[in-house]
């Protein structure tokens, strides 16, 4: 069996030698489901708070709404840091003056990526749209580029894309993507709205939910082949968590859920189609979940 590689991709500060503009580049590899789940290290310096994680969750929505299938979504943290391990982390490290902002790694085998990881170097000045500082939701939005597997563009022709490979203090544009940016990742995914499918990484897991109607709750079935801990979570189509129904050690065995149609601050949710995840130790699966009123 091949020996997976390995690609490390660097958001540089500085401006080197121009190269030809293209409309996108792509590394000709894709992930092999349409779901990318991303967690928050814990091992390196935790980007789970707040002030980054409202970043960082904008940044992957940006390519969520882009009209292709694939998805980023947030899936809580890890104790876990950077290297092949399994999980994408996203996390901080002081790399110095480097001129490195960010970087993503990602593991392949073949035509298919595996893992990716991204850290931002908190030796430069992070912020939120600020003049001397680098914007997060700016930097992040290019990073989820590479975790997309779309390349770095250098050519001075590219400079307004969010895939150009060089960001100043205080710049945004990268936050909305250009239409060469959305052009790389439809051609790769594929055009759609489709919903994430779980990557079904579970024996024995099942999950069903049942037809939201007025006045009542929907109730969400599973099954677990063992003992775990689990996590029942629905999310709206961008990918935002919007509710915690379950997250609690449960026996082998049927277990089921009611879902009442609003999120974590009780508000009551819009008709639409939501996504129901449940969580079983390290396995997971996802389905839809329709509210009607
Ligand atoms: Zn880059």
């Amino acid at each position: 069996m091949k020996k997976n590689s390995i690609l490390i991709l660097g958001l540089m500060v500085l401006l080197l030698v121009p190269s030809l503009s293209h409309a996108y580049s792509y590394a000709g590899r894709k992930w092999n489901t349409n779901t990318c789940y991303f967690k928050y290290g814990r091992n390196m310096v935790s980007l789970w708070n707040p002030v980054w994680s409202v970043s960082v969750t904008a940044a992957a929505n940006t390519w969520n709404n882009a009209g292709s299938r694939f998805r980023l979504l947030p899936n809580w943290t890890i104790n876990a840091g950077l290297g092949r391990d399994g999980y994408n982390v996203i996390c901080g490290l002081n790399r110095g003056n480097n001129g490195k902002l960010a970087t993503t790694t990602y593991w392949y085998s073949g035509s298919r990526v595996l893992e990716a990881d991204m850290e931002f170097n908190l030796y430069y000045p992070w912020g939120n749209g600020v003049s001397g500082a680098y914007d997060r939701q700016n930097i992040a939005t290019h990073e989820f580029g590479h975790f997309l597997v779309l390349n770095d563009l250098y050519a001075y022709a590219d400079r307004y894309k969010t895939m150009y490979g060089y960001a100043g203090l205080g710049e945004t544009l990268k936050r909305t993507l250009h239409s060469d940016d959305i052009a790389g990742i439809r051609y790769i995914y594929g055009v759609g709205r489709e919903l994430p499918e779980g990557p079904d990484t579970g024996s024995g897991l099942k999950l069903a939910a049942g037809r939201h109607v007025a006045g009542g709750a929907a109730e969400i079935h599973f099954s677990i082949a063992a003992a775990a801990h689990c996590r029942v979570e629905i999310f709206d189509i961008a990918g935002r968590r919007i509710r915690t129904l379950l997250d609690a050690d449960l026996d082998a065995g049927d277990h089921r859920v009611q879902f009442d149609s609003r999120d974590n601050t009780g508000r009551n949710l819009p008709n639409g189609v939501y996504l129901a995840r449940l969580s079983a130790g390290n396995a997971c699966a996802t389905t839809k979940i329709t509210v009607v009123k």
